[in-house]
């Protein structure tokens, strides 16, 4: 997602913090009115992004996930746990801890 959207807009920021996104810059992220988002500093600049919940495995967001004991697994993470394989390795890794 590089694409850049400039309103040309030039905003204060207020007495006690506060700034207001421009409407064009909300619509144009589906920012909606008491949406909660996530906010950053990267190479000097200042990020507010759309807060998507992040998979406890791997850590990317995601839109669906499985919860499993309370956490929750995205789908990708849910695929890998599911290949005999990856249970195989698990269990590998289980024996040597308890040898
Ligand atoms: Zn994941």
């Amino acid at each position: 997602m590089s694409k850049k959207v400039d309103t040309g807009v030039i905003r204060s920021i207020d007495a006690i913090g506060r700034l207001v996104i421009p409407i064009e810059l909300r619509r144009e992220m589906g920012l909606n009115t008491g949406e909660p988002v996530h906010m950053y500093v990267e190479n000097g600049k200042v990020i507010v992004e759309k807060y998507l919940k992040r998979c406890f495995l791997c850590g990317n967001a995601a839109q669906k996930y499985t919860v499993v004991h309370g956490k929750k697994i995205c789908d990708d993470c849910k695929a890998k746990l599911n290949e005999v394989d990856v249970v195989e390795e698990l269990c590998d890794d289980e024996e040597e801890i308890f040898n």
